[in-house]
């Protein structure tokens, strides 16, 4: 999010500055035993991600020192996550092993320096001998073994002349050192098991800690980049590398903090547990964190990509919200898929007035989408919507269609309500209905108001397919093991119904279905005789709406209707009008008013809210900012669409009620369009909580005076917190969010 740089690049430079390296070189070092996730996505990205950025160079090595759990089904998984990413890695992929020979060379070499001994002890005493944090370790007795002993010792490992555990060879450091691992550090351990790639020429393997930083030094890495939990092991890195007096430049090891995301669990082993225990369906299975989920899931590259950027890389251990992940996929698809219609519980009606079939052209993306297309949607007598887009028995506040409100079929006609057929158990089963010829979306005539319109399909030519909506896989938000799986995080729904042009015409595999969400076209599974889609995402963050976000709303510039104390009754025809907008659309009386005594503006509020969803907030704007341009009697520079498309920015949150009086003002001045304006002016307002949440964390991080004197009673620094956090989005975060999530914050 900000535009420093993160004290990663901040070393290397430095460190090219200084002309300690030439070229920068890095490496991602995964183990092959298990499938990677989005963790190790993150470490792909830095260390591919630098060696893009100063023209150096990344190497792909496979950390294979533990020949009983790897496997090269992992090796082709890591090489398929990386490239899936969109990166190269420098020559061949490389393997630990391949250096085995030259690692048991380094071991003689330390050796006969005296820097390494063969030691006897079993593992229990070993633990023993090594002391705790609070006292000093023991030196075991073998230590004292002559470099010749230890030569001999060491080359009977290598042959196989012992059992597994019998010897181990160690680095004579310090048994009282204050970091535990320089206590006498292990470098080899006997290890009688059949090696995926060595097969059985080893039966000696070498430690992490002593593997990869000699890994490193002979690839020519500069910057070894690895996470936190690494910290301590950094002393044995350095140790190693400077005991055996190299030549120089050696590589050096820098930690940054592993990636942690809420619901989600990360570590291979549990991984491993979920696929071999059949909790998951394998390893690409879509509920999963792994690369491989990911992407048969349908989630791009690109929002993977932007999502490890956007969390940054910090010294410090944190936790990311899901929901942070998903607004990247939303973020990014909303830019790229065609809209298109899927009903995915069907409610058949049946339009008793039409006769015969047509077909629609409707545009696959919307105007704010910079692609062009269009298909052509087949309208009959008989569609299907969506079972949850009609209510006999309406809620107040429900927009949608009931016997008595008609609605808007997207991209085709207004219904009407005629009968509800209900089954033996009283089920409605099916809608009878009739369509107003003459309300054809684009060149309505009827007058007919609708407050939404719904999705539908046309019944005889829809597609019947397969959908796989997923939930989290755990129910909790820091899941530790298996019983804090999510029990429905799979629904298999193989009773959808889809407009044929997304299985005839294949403009994409990815697609928004309506009101839905994101689908995608399951890569493994799908096929045109029998369709398969997965969701990817919903259109919205249930989670956001959760927490209850207020929602933004104009303030009110009170306007005098009442001229000199004389109220003027209103006309029949007005008050009808004013009745309906308090009565049926909830406006407030001084707003309705307003509204009800000027034919022009009523009629502009009319005809703009034929696309919008909130008549209040259209109202305030019309009521306010349209009125006072109507005043002047000029020409105006702009319509119906624009104040439309300004109030949808608004209601989805694209912008605040301030921003958007900025936005008329200059659409009044310049004729230009809102969302241009938006754009142009980088005006949109982050109403992600993720993204204020980190917000809120760096202010926090960068005042900790502050908090603590609010922390010890001083409540008046609220408002220092939430200004702080506006300040640094430049007047951009959803206010209300931020001092929702501040106060929150504070509370902890
Ligand atoms: P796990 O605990 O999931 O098994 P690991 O660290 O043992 O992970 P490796 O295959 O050894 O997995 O990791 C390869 C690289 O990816 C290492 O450099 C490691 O630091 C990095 N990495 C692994 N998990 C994460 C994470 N959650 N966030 C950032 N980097 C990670
Ligand atoms: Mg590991």
């Amino acid at each position: 999010m900000s535009e420093s740089k993160d004290f990663l690049r901040v070393k290397i430079e430095e460190d090219l500055k200084s002309g300690k390296y030439q070229n920068i070189v890095t490496r991602f070092p995964p183990e092959p035993n298990g499938f990677p996730h989005i963790g190790h996505a993150k470490s792909i990205c830095i260390n591919f991600g630098i060696a893009r950025d100063y023209a150096g160079q990344c190497n792909l090595r496979m950390d294979d020192t533990n020949p009983t759990t790897e496997d090269t089904k992992y090796v082709e998984a890591l090489k398929d996550a990386v490239t899936w990413l969109g990166f190269k890695w420098n020559g061949k992929v490389r393997y630990a092993s391949d250096y085995f020979p030259k690692l048991y060379d380094y071991a003689v070499q330390l050796i006969q320096m005296g820097k390494a001994y063969v030691d006897s002890l079993n593992e229990e005493e070993i633990r023993e001998y090594r002391g705790s944090v609070m006292e000093a370790g023991r030196r075991s007795v073998y230590a004292n073994r002559s470099i010749e002993e230890n030569l001999a010792l060491f080359e009977g490992m290598k042959e196989g002349k012992f059992k597994d555990g019998e010897h181990v060879l160690r680095a004579k450091i310090d048994m009282s050192a204050a970091n535990m691992k320089m206590r006498d550090p292990l470098l080899y351990r006997i290890r009688h098991a059949h090696h995926f790639r060595t097969k059985d020429t080893w039966c000696i393997y070498p430690m992490y800690d002593f593997a990869h930083c000699l890994s490193d030094y002979i690839e020519g890495v500069t910057h070894s980049i690895c996470t936190l939990e690494f910290e301590n092991n950094r002393d044995i890195y350095d140790w190693v590398l400077d005991a055996l007096e190299l030549t120089p430049p050696r590589p050096y090891q820098h930690e940054f903090a592993r990636l942690g995301i809420n619901y989600t669990v990360m570590s291979k082993r549990k991984l491993l547990e979920l696929v071999n225990g059949n909790y998951v369906n394998g390893w690409d299975d879509p509920r999963l964190p792994t690369i491989a989920g990911y992407k048969r899931r349908g989630y791009t590259p690109e929002s993977i990509i932007n999502f490890c950027e956007q969390i940054g890389i910090a010294k410090a251990n944190s936790m990311v919200d899901v929901a942070q992940l998903e607004f990247c996929i939303r973020d990014d698809l909303n830019q790229k898929v065609p809209r298109v219609m899927c009903v995915l519980d069907p409610l058949k009606v049946t339009i008793e007035n039409y006769e015969g079939e047509e077909e629609i052209d409707a545009s696959y993306y919307p105007h704010d989408v910079p692609k062009e297309g269009s298909r052509k949607l087949p309208f009959s007598r008989e569609i299907y919507i969506e079972r949850d887009d009609f209510m006999e028995n309406p809620i107040e506040g429900y927009h949608r269609f009931t016997p008595t409100q008609p609605v808007r079929l997207k991209h085709a006609y207004i219904l009407t309500c005629k009968e509800v057929v209900k089954d033996a158990n009283g089920s409605i089963v099916e809608l009878k209905a009739t369509y107003h010829p003459d309300s054809k979306s684009g060149s309505d005539t009827s007058g007919i108001k609708t407050k939404s319109a719904i999705h539908w399909v046309s019944a005889k030519h829809a597609k019947q397919i397969e959908v796989r909506l997923y939930e989290r896989l755990y129910k909790v938000d820091a899941p530790e093991n298996v019983e804090d799986l999510n029990p429905d995080s799979l629904h298999v729904n193989k009773n959808a119904f889809i407009e044929p042009s997304v299985i005839c015409e294949k403009v994409d595999v990815r697609f928004q279905f309506e009101r839905q969400g994101y689908f995608y076209a399951d890569p493994m599974d799908y096929t045109d005789a029998h369709p398969v889609f997965n969701k990817i995402v919903g259109l919205k963050d249930s989670w956001a709406k959760k927490a209850e976000v207020p929602e933004p709303t104009m303030k009110l510039e009170v306007k005098k209707v009442h001229v000199e104390g004389v109220i003027t009754p209103l006309s029949e025809a007005e008050q009808k009008c004013f009745d309906r907008y308090t009565k049926e659309l909830e406006l407030n009386s001084e707003i309705a008013n307003t509204l009800a005594r000027d034919e022009k503006l009523s009629s502009f509020y009319e005809a703009t809210l034929l696309h919008v969803k909130s008549p209040t907030t259209l109202a305030n704007l019309v009521a306010n900012e349209v009125a006072r341009e109507l005043k002047k009697e000029l020409p105006l520079s702009f319509g119906a669409t624009e104040v439309a498309e300004l109030v949808i920015m608004l209601d989805e949150g694209v912008i605040s009620s301030k921003i958007a009086k900025e936005v008329f003002e200059a659409m009044v001045h310049t004729g230009e369009k809102p969302k241009a304006i938006v754009e142009r002016k980088g005006l949109k307002q982050i109403s992600d909580p993720a993204i204020i949440a980190i917000m809120i964390e760096e202010v926090m991080a960068k005042n900790p005076e502050n908090l603590a004197k609010y922390k010890a009673g001083n409540t008046n620094l609220f408002g220092f917190f939430v200004g702080q956090v506006l300040k640094n989005s430049g007047g951009k975060a959803n206010p209300a969010l931020v001092s929702e999530l501040v106060s929150k914050k504070l509370k902890q």
